[in-house]
């Protein structure tokens, strides 16, 4: 019956290694932490960075000695970084079908690839093996269920799917994904007849769904994906009777989760976070990221846009991971356009992000204003007709998909924020 025993089996393995190890640093010292830190960083060099071209002359370093790279270094150096041989144009053109088709089967090889926009100007490829993507949902189902021992059913709501979120579904757990493509109330009816326990969405996707008033008893609400805003957070809890919980992934890893308590702390069993710091006075950083379990595109110093507040008051829960008050920085806005009944549509940002980077060759910088119900004010570096070209046809494929009515386009230069202004990419003045 079984093909491959042995994969299956190594499979079941992983799934239980990343289980366990969630458990075990959860309440363990921030020493005992530190240590394990270092000890699984040169373990990580060894087995892993070993077979990547790019780190080959720091294999005998400290971590300090890495280079610190973000996410346009890093795509520049996918071929030589990742330790598959895997070609950077290769797993774009997969990833960006995927996007394109809705279909997120197919795979380069044994490997899955995603596409993330993030909220720097650059694609970035999230690429997992069959291993990792089953540890990480052994770690995951640690971290998230609220009694992993019966059986769960998980709503998704994201804008695209990953077989690394397939890979929660086992015997005990169901898994069904909502297209966020797909205009929200037309899910409702699915939704009330799965009647997920677990029910994970973007931020603002939740509070949408509060407002279409679904008749579903979920045990755990998660969001992810956006920063989860006090007073979004509060209606959820209201209508839902109970706390929202926060998931803190990107495509460059699962970073953190919120505790039985509600507060956000790091996954620093499997990841190091440096900080550079943007206002020390004010705790606020941004994460220098080093995972130390992927191993097919590793990911070491990598700096992130994203703003971080650390709190430092210890938490209630008991954890030595780092609590994080608050991720800024990623404080997009939801665009409103008219479909042909002339009701408003939400456009979620991270469609407008994900379709800018996917469709322009070089875009270093951009901003989406809407300033009118039917105008979007769009500014770009390079300001370049193939860009203005490029954005201007992946946006209408967009909106066509979403059936809304087509919006005026102004073109502009790219304005810097001024200084201590959080970046955003999607803003809407209109009201
Ligand atoms: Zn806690």
């Amino acid at each position: 019956m079984m093909k491959h025993p042995l994969k299956r089996i190594k499979k079941i393995w992983a799934f239980v290694t990343g289980f366990i190890r969630a458990k075990h640093y959860q309440k363990t010292t921030r020493l005992a932490l530190l240590k394990h830190q270092t000890q699984a960083f040169n373990t990580f060099k060894s087995q892993t960075l070993s077979q990547s071209s790019y780190y080959q002359d720091y294999l005998d370093s400290p971590l300090t000695a890495f280079p610190v790279i973000n996410k346009k270094i890093h795509m520049e150096n996918f071929d030589r970084i990742n330790t598959a041989g895997l070609s950077r144009e290769k797993a774009l053109e997969i990833a960006i079908t995927s996007e394109n088709t809705r279909d997120f089967t197919p795979s380069y090889g044994q490997y899955a690839v995603g596409l993330s926009s993030g909220t720097s100007g650059h694609r970035g490829l999230f690429v997992s093996s069959e291993i990792e993507r089953s540890e990480w949902a052994g770690y995951m189902m640690a971290k998230a269920l609220p009694h992993y021992y019966r059986s769960q059913r998980i709503a998704f709501f994201l804008r695209a799917n990953n077989q690394l979120y397939e890979s929660t579904q086992s015997l005990f757990i169901q898994y069904r994904f909502f297209d966020l493509m797909t205009e929200l109330k037309t899910h409702i009816n699915a939704l009330e007849q799965y009647n997920p326990s677990i029910l994970i969405a973007p931020a603002s996707v939740l509070r949408n769904l509060c407002l279409l008033k679904p008749n579903i008893q979920p045990k755990k609400i998660i969001a992810v994906a956006e920063v989860l805003e006090e007073h979004d957070k509060q209606k959820i809890s209201t209508f839902f009777g109970q706390k929202v919980h926060q998931i803190y992934q990107c495509t460059e890893g699962f970073l953190g989760i919120s505790c039985a308590q509600g507060n956000l702390h790091l996954n620093e069993d499997n990841i190091i976070i440096e900080k550079q710091w943007i206002d020390k006075a004010q705790q606020r950083f941004s994460p220098i990221v080093t995972d130390l379990r992927r191993t097919t595109q590793p990911i070491v110093r990598y700096l992130l846009d994203d703003v971080l507040v650390e709190d430092i008051t210890p938490c209630p829960c008991g954890s030595s991971h780092t609590r994080i008050k608050s991720i800024e920085g990623r404080k997009d806005d939801v665009l409103q356009l008219k479909n042909e009944a002339n009701e408003n549509v939400d456009i979620y940002s991270d469609f407008i992000r994900n379709t800018i980077v996917a469709n322009c060759q070089h875009i270093d910088e951009y901003r989406v204003i809407q300033t009118h119900s039917d105008t979007l004010t769009i500014e770009c570096t390079p300001y370049s007709s193939d860009n203005t070209q490029a954005i201007t046809a992946g946006l209408n494929v967009l909106f066509n998909r979403l059936n809304v009515r087509q919006p005026q386009y102004r073109f502009q230069p790219y304005t810097a924020p001024n200084k201590g202004e959080k970046r955003r990419r999607v803003i809407r003045t209109f009201k």
